[in-house]
C-alpha cells in the first residue's frame, strides 16, 4: 500500500539547508498497525506529512496504492487525501466555533454531502466513539480525551484506507492515552491501516511494528513479537545516551 524509495527532504532555513530525511526506504502493507519513533526533531512529522500528502519530498519516490505521489497539484492531492486518508493530530485541530457533530461532519462538507446526511453520519460516528450525548457541545466544553475522540470520528467519517496520527496521545494523560490507543487498535481491527508517530516507547509498543528514525534514516524496524528485545535495546540506549 505504501512504498518509499530513497526519500530525501530538506528545509531551507535562512541560507542553510537542513537535511531532515536522508534516504528513507520503507514498505507498509495494507492493514498494518505501525508506529514511527524517534527523538524530537528526528523527522517523524516530516515523514508522516509526506506519507499523508501534506508535504512534498525532494528526491526518491513514493507510491501509495501503486500510484506515484509526486509533484501533484494541491487540488489533486486534496482529492486523493479525501478519498484515502484520515488525520489525527496531537492538538486535535478541532474548529472552535463548530460543535462536536459539525466538526465530525466537516470532511463530508468538502465532499459535497448535504447537511442532513452528513450530520446523520456524524451522529453515527459519534455514537461509535461513545460521544453521542456530546454532539451539541463546543470543543472548549470537552476534555482532551473527548476532543481526540471527536478528531478520530472526523478522521473516520470519510472511510479512509489509512489513518495517519501525529503524536495522538501527546497531549493526554496516561490512562486517556491508553484509551485512545485502544481505539486505534479497534480501527486497525476493522481493516484500516494505522500509522502513528510517537516518542513514547510504551505507546509504540502497542503497535505491531515500530519504525525507529535516527539522524534522518531508518535506524531499525521492530516487529511485534520482538518487543521485549526492543525494550531491552531501547532501555540500554537510553542508559548510555
Ligand atoms: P519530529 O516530528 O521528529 O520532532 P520534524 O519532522 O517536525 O521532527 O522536524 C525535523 C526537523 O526539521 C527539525 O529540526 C525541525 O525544526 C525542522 N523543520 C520541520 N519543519 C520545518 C519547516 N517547515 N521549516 C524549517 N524547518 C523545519
Ligand atoms: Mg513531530
Amino acid at each position: 500500500m505504501i512504498r518509499l524509495n530513497n526519500i530525501h527532504k530538506s528545509y531551507e532555513v535562512g541560507n542553510n539547508k537542513l537535511h531532515v530525511l536522508k534516504g528513507i526506504d520503507l514498505e507498509i502493507e495494507n492493514g498494518e498497525f505501525v508506529s514511527i519513533m524517534g527523538s524530537s526533531g528526528s523527522g517523524k512529522s516530516t515523514l508522516l506529512n509526506i506519507l499523508g500528502m501534506l508535504d512534498n519530498y525532494d528526491e526518491g519516490s513514493y507510491y501509495l496504492n501503486n500510484k506515484l505521489i509526486s509533484n501533484m497539484s494541491e487540488k489533486k492531492a486534496a482529492l486523493l487525501r479525501n478519498d484515502m486518508v484520515g488525520f489525527v493530530f496531537q492538538s486535535f485541530n478541532l474548529i472552535s466555533f463548530k460543535n462536536a457533530m459539525e466538526n465530525v461532519a466537516l470532511p463530508l462538507y468538502y465532499k459535497g454531502v448535504k447537511r442532513k446526511k452528513r450530520n446523520m453520519l456524524a451522529m453515527e460516528y459519534l455514537e461509535k466513539l461513545g460521544l453521542k450525548e456530546w454532539a451539541e457541545h463546543m470543543p472548549n466544553e470537552l476534555s482532551g480525551g473527548q476532543k481526540q475522540r471527536i478528531a478520530i470520528a472526523r478522521a473516520l467519517i470519510s472511510k479512509p484506507k489509512v489513518i495517519f496520527a501525529d503524536e495522538p496521545t501527546g497531549a493526554l494523560d496516561t490512562s486517556t492515552s491508553y484509551e485512545v490507543m485502544e481505539i486505534m487498535k479497534e480501527i486497525n481491527g476493522d481493516g484500516i491501516t494505522v500509522i502513528l508517530v510517537t516518542h513514547e516507547h510504551d505507546i509504540a509498543s502497542m503497535t505491531r511494528k515500530i519504525i525507529r528514525l535516527k539522524d534522518g534514516r531508518i535506524h531499525e524496524i521492530i516487529r511485534n513479537g520482538n518487543l521485549n528485545e526492543f525494550r531491552h535495546t531501547y532501555m540500554k540506549e537510553l542508559e548510555t545516551a
